[in-house]
């Protein structure tokens, strides 16, 4: 068994805009050695920095299920490279027998219960990006970064 990790919270500069998202505790995570680093975005084909991009129209299973799209801030539609990216990722959880996945919050592919509205304003609504949702259909659990975190504190304390 295994767990995967978005790979940004342990400082891999996989971000849109060339950075990370490192948390010493994942970071310290990655150091165990049974965490496994991904990306969805760069598995689905984009190289990075990127343009960044935003669910219109839904939530990630609404984009799985045909009913919204992921768009660009340049109004690109780059919905199948953000499904490509949650299957490689499915594959590759299969592959490690993975039996928890950490996601980056608020992300249109990482996003656990937390995304953004599609205005490109920094407006949260409720929602699981691509990734979450596809890994969540196929009965793996996601717990995002923010949770994974508190779990942590509450248990330490
Ligand atoms: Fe991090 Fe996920 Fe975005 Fe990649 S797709 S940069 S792993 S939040």
């Amino acid at each position: 068994m295994s767990t995967l990790i978005s790979a940004c919270l342990t400082g891999v500069n996989c971000k849109y805009n060339g950075g990370n998202n490192l948390h010493p505790a994942f970071a310290a995570l990655l150091k165990t050695g049974i965490v496994v680093p991904i990306c969805p975005e760069q598995l689905g084909g984009l190289s990075t920095p990127r343009i960044s991009s935003e669910i219109v129209g839904g939530t990630g299973l609404d984009v799985l299920e045909g009913r919204a799209r992921v768009i660009t801030r340049d109004n690109q539609d780059v919905t199948e490279i953000y499904i490509k990216g949650a299957y490689e990722t499915l594959n590759i959880a299969r592959k490690c027998l993975a039996d928890l996945v950490i996601l980056k919050n608020c992300s249109p592919s990482c996003g656990e219960g937390k995304i953004y509205d599609g205005t490109f304003t920094r407006r949260i609504v409720p929602g699981d990006g691509v990734t979450a949702a596809l890994l969540k259909d196929n009965g793996i659990t996601v717990i995002s970064d923010e949770d994974f975190l508190e779990k942590q504190k509450q248990g330490g304390s």
